[in-house]
């Protein structure tokens, strides 16, 4: 398959990085998943805006415009014939000697995108997940899309020695996010998540959620919502690029309602592969 490294489309085989990468020193970089349906790249725009606000506020500033980087990765999806998957695509500041600071102006940012195929987890949207509970260690710029993972690793993997997808995060009382996805509850007909500050990433999976619920009178606060809250939602639902809309059926050991996904969360997903076929579709 093809790979895009800085700006030129090549062999993935041929795709190198230098060990003074400070993306490979540092993690000093940003990234971006991308969801691929049907050869074609959903809300590609959102995802650009947010890798170059991303790149932004870390002082990198991209070699491509938004509008080549989109005519780039699209060239890369053809070229792959992707179907169903991901792009994923990363920033680092450049290769220089390794010093904390940054490297000097005429440092170029090294630029890599390339695809994966991955099929829509049809059996966890159908059956739900279950997940744990864990501090939320992370630091205080998580609206960054860093590639500084420490944090998410670590509940990650807490989460799978349990044998359980998602590692729900809260900082003392508070709910902020999932390890890897953004999470919703549901009481009383109201959905409830985490309001996008700097304690959590704005995702473009649960922006379009809300701009779902807004167009379809479904009623939703965002703001913080605590471990209380959460034990005694009516429904728990994640939301990511690879997760889409999933249902949560057990955190910590503990049913959610009745062990099985709730009717808002079904619908949301109905609503939400409405939205995949108005981008995507043939
Ligand atoms: N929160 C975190 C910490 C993430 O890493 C991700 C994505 O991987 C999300 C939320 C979901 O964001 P998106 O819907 O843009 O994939």
């Amino acid at each position: 398959t093809y790979t895009i490294l800085n700006g030129t489309l090549i062999d993935r085989s041929e795709a190198k990085v230098d060990i003074e990468d400070r993306g490979y020193q540092f993690g000093d970089g940003v990234y971006e998943v991308i969801r691929v349906y049907n050869g074609k790249m959903f809300t590609i725009k959102e995802h650009l805006a947010r890798f170059e606000k991303s790149s932004e506020s870390i002082g990198i500033t991209l070699p491509y415009s938004t509008e080549q980087l989109s005519e780039m990765l699209e060239e890369l999806v053809g070229k792959n014939r992707l179907h169903t998957g991901i792009v994923y695509m990363q920033v680092t500041r450049g290769v220089a000697p390794r010093n904390h600071s940054f490297p000097a102006k005429e440092v170029v940012p090294a630029l890599t995108a390339y695809t994966k195929e991955l099929p829509r987890p049809a059996e966890n949207l159908k059956n739900g997940v279950k997940t744990i509970l864990t501090e939320d260690i992370r630091w205080l710029r998580c609206d960054i899309k860093s590639l500084n993972l420490l944090g998410s690793i670590l509940a990650k993997q807490q989460a799978a020695e349990k044998g359980c997808f998602e590692a729900i995060l809260h900082r003392g009382q508070d709910v902020t996010e999932g390890s890897s996805t953004n999470i919703f509850i549901v009481k009383n007909g109201v959905i409830i998540t985490h309001q996008s500050d700097n304690l959590i990433l704005k995702g473009i999976t649960k922006d379009v959620v809300l701009q779902v619920c807004a167009a379809n009178n479904i009623s939703v606060k965002e703001q913080t919502f605590t471990l209380d809250e959460l034990a005694a939602a009516d429904e728990v639902f994640l939301s990511s690029t690879t997760g889409e809309v999933m249902p949560i059926i057990e955190v910590a050991g503990k049913k959610v309602g009745n062990g099985v996904p709730g009717p808002l969360t079904s619908r949301l997903q109905d609503l939400f592969t409405q939205e995949i076929e108005k981008q995507c579709g043939e």
